[in-house]
């Protein structure tokens, strides 16, 4: 057992070294990473200063999808990206939705992942050390909260939230699922803008601008709570029925018509995931910041 231990240690701090690739599909998660490290406090920062590997150099984003390249390593972990409903409802319920359907246990889906690293996290700081790998919590966090606010992250079960859905994104083969997860942003990037730090920026001036009354309703949770992942579960599987499956079905070809009137959409479920991670770790390490006070 104890070598074991060794060894997945091992893995995963190796892994934590070479996880420094960008592709395509990595683009919306560093994105969400930009913009939550732009936000953070203080006691936040020096705590994510802290716990990021050495190898990011205080780059969280480099990090940021660190998570999906676990998920051949560790099966177990793949659940914990996403929580399917059923089909053609358009809303998520915990009980119903948030289980491993591969082997039924239930608690295994992104909002409970989220849940479950942000209570990891509260023991920063704390006299006795952690049992847990706070870096490892730290790039988990940071990960689920980009994907939860991925409509199709929240998108139905027998479709695998959109994978199972062959499209044309203009002429090129994709699904539905990948549509979501890069394809829009790397068209509006390749229309719009000089490259993603661009992009990056008009998404913040947005956030301190366009959606500026918003933004305070973003951050919050109910009850005093430090994370409320369903509520934006609750969110992506609303907007997977209103925009992401809407006109898009099997032998779809997706173009400008869907293209257009889909990137506000992905603009403002990216500014919500970084907002939302910076008032996540916020409260997190503020907390931890009172407490050692
Ligand atoms: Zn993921």
């Amino acid at each position: 057992m104890g070598c074991y231990r060794v060894q997945l240690v091992a893995i995963i701090s190796f892994m934590l070294l070479l996880s420094n690739t960008h592709g395509w599909g990595d683009d919306g998660h560093a994105i969400v990473c930009k913009i939550a490290q732009a936000r953070l406090s203080t006691a936040a920062a020096k705590a994510v200063k802290k716990l990021l590997p050495k190898s990011a150099n205080n780059d969280l984003a480099s990090k940021c999808s660190w998570a999906d390249s676990l998920r051949v390593v560790f099966p177990w972990s793949s659940a914990l990206h996403f929580a399917n409903t059923p089909d053609s409802v358009c809303n998520y319920k915990d009980t119903r939705d948030c289980v491993d359907k591969k082997t039924g246990i239930k608690g295994r889906c992104v909002v409970a992942a989220i849940t479950n690293y942000t209570n990891q996290l509260l023991e920063y700081g704390s006299d006795t050390k952690s049992k847990y790998n706070l870096t490892q919590s730290l790039l988990f966090l940071s990960h689920f909260l980009g994907d939860v606010h991925q409509p199709l992250h929240c998108g139905f079960f027998s479709d695998k939230g959109g994978n199972e859905i062959n499209v044309r994104w203009y002429r090129r083969k994709q699904n539905l699922h990948h549509v979501w997860d890069a394809s829009i942003i790397e068209t509006e990037v390749e229309r719009f803008y000089d490259d993603i730090e661009d992009f990056v920026d008009a998404i913040q001036r947005n956030i301190t601008k366009v959606w500026a009354d918003e933004v305070e309703e973003w951050e919050s949770c109910s009850n005093d709570d430090i994370s409320c992942p369903t509520i934006y579960a609750t969110e992506s599987a609303k907007d997977a029925c209103k925009w992401a499956y809407k006109d898009a079905t099997e032998g779809s070809v997706l173009e400008d018509e869907y293209f257009l009137s889909r990137y506000p959409i992905v603009n403002l479920r990216l500014a919500q995931g970084g907002v939302r991670l910076a008032a996540t770790l916020n409260r997190i390490f503020d907390t931890q910041f009172a407490v050692s006070m």
